[in-house]
């Protein structure tokens, strides 16, 4: 039975990625050697390496606009400490928009004061903050785009008269945005671009060597940037793996086309989530995230038939996050309309039968 994979993380990449990649697994490029046996300094890689920045640079309209693209290790969770490492002098502003702000919050804390410029911790997180002011003492503002958890997604960019910085691990590359408005954004790669063990960062080169304090030559930004992400050995898989989803979203239109089909994807489901009297969504609709529907049944009797129907269609990685509950359809770049329309028909038959 073939399986539909709503998982929010790690989660559905394209099948032809996937069969490139076992591919290169065990031959890259006629070369008689296996991806995971060259060495990271031999031309092949070092090409591998450069075209994934390329495409990263290119696919976001930053090429030839200061920024540079490394690919790390630590995931996202690191980027929380190693921005604040780098950038945080002495004061620096968070938008709380749920568990994995904190997180970012906790570990800037470590470094200098943080000033908590909005949350949405009052309603458990199902809104994105606004009007609020952003004060120019401030060192950077950090956002967090889109919250995998609670399912809410920034529909605009705040502005920020200090340096924007963004974790964006669960909506990275789905929409056509503005991305200059960002001086630093992340992302692990195992949401919505390859397999865990790389997080691709893009950086304004300007914002960088204005902290006193020195830093750790893994943590340094600069250092990445001048070693062109081969300070170590970097993870080889999960980099030549994240190139081939680069390559596939340009060959499906890049992101205005993706972000037009994720929008009818996210469309379609919150359509019957609002429809259906079975089901209620848990985001405030003008948030909803186009990456993670949250919703659940406005009677938790039925969640065992539910979750039975579910299951008899394929339908797998739908349970919602314990901080919220219910469920959590993570409907990312590579999960087709048709993932979707299986789920909508097994909410409609839920109602069908009762
Ligand atoms: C999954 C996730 C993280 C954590 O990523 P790791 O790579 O596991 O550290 C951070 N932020 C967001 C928004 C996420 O969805």
């Amino acid at each position: 039975m073939k399986i539909h994979n709503f998982s929010a993380g790690p989660s559905i990449l394209p099948h032809e990625v996937i069969k490139q990649a076992s591919d290169a697994v065990l031959e890259l490029d006629h070369s008689g050697l296996s991806l995971i046996e060259i060495s990271h300094r031999s031309k092949a890689f070092v090409e591998i390496m450069d075209e994934a920045c390329e495409r990263a640079l290119r696919l976001t309209g930053l090429e030839g606009k200061g920024y540079k693209a490394v690919f790390l290790q630590g995931g996202a969770s690191t980027q929380f400490l190693m921005a604040a490492y780098n950038l945080l002098e002495k004061k620096a502003g968070y938008i709380n928009t749920g568990t994995w702000s904190e997180k970012a919050i906790k570990e800037a804390k470590l470094f200098g004061d943080v000033e908590e410029i909005a949350s949405s911790k009052d309603k458990n997180f199902n809104y994105i903050p606004k009007g609020y002011t952003v004060t120019s003492d401030l060192d950077y503002l950090h956002i967090t785009t889109n919250n995998t958890i609670f399912g809410t997604q920034y529909k605009t960019i705040p502005a920020s008269n200090v340096p924007l910085l963004a974790d964006m691990s669960s909506d990275i590359f789905s929409r056509p945005l503005d991305y200059s408005k960002f001086d630093l954004f992340y992302a692990g790669a195992q949401k919505n671009m390859g397999p865990a063990g790389t997080t691709l960062v893009i950086i304004k080169e300007s914002i960088l060597g204005k902290v006193s304090r020195a830093i750790p030559s893994m943590l340094n930004y600069k250092e990445q940037i001048d070693k062109e992400s081969m300070y170590n050995t970097p993870p080889v898989f999960a980099v030549y793996t994240s190139l081939l989803t680069l390559r596939w979203i340009e060959a499906q239109g890049g992101l205005e086309a993706l972000g037009a089909k994720n929008a009818m994807k996210a469309t379609h489901l919150y359509g019957e989530i609002d429809r259906n009297p079975l089901f209620t969504g848990f985001a405030a609709k003008e948030d909803r995230s186009d990456m993670n529907a949250t919703f659940n049944l406005t009677n938790d009797g039925l969640t065992e038939t539910f979750d039975n129907l579910c299951k008899a269609a394929g339908l797998s990685g739908l349970k919602g996050h314990r901080s919220v509950g219910g469920y959590r359809a993570s409907i990312y770049n590579a999960l087709p309309m048709e993932s979707v329309e299986l789920l909508v028909d097994c909410m409609q038959t839920l109602e069908k039968n009762h």
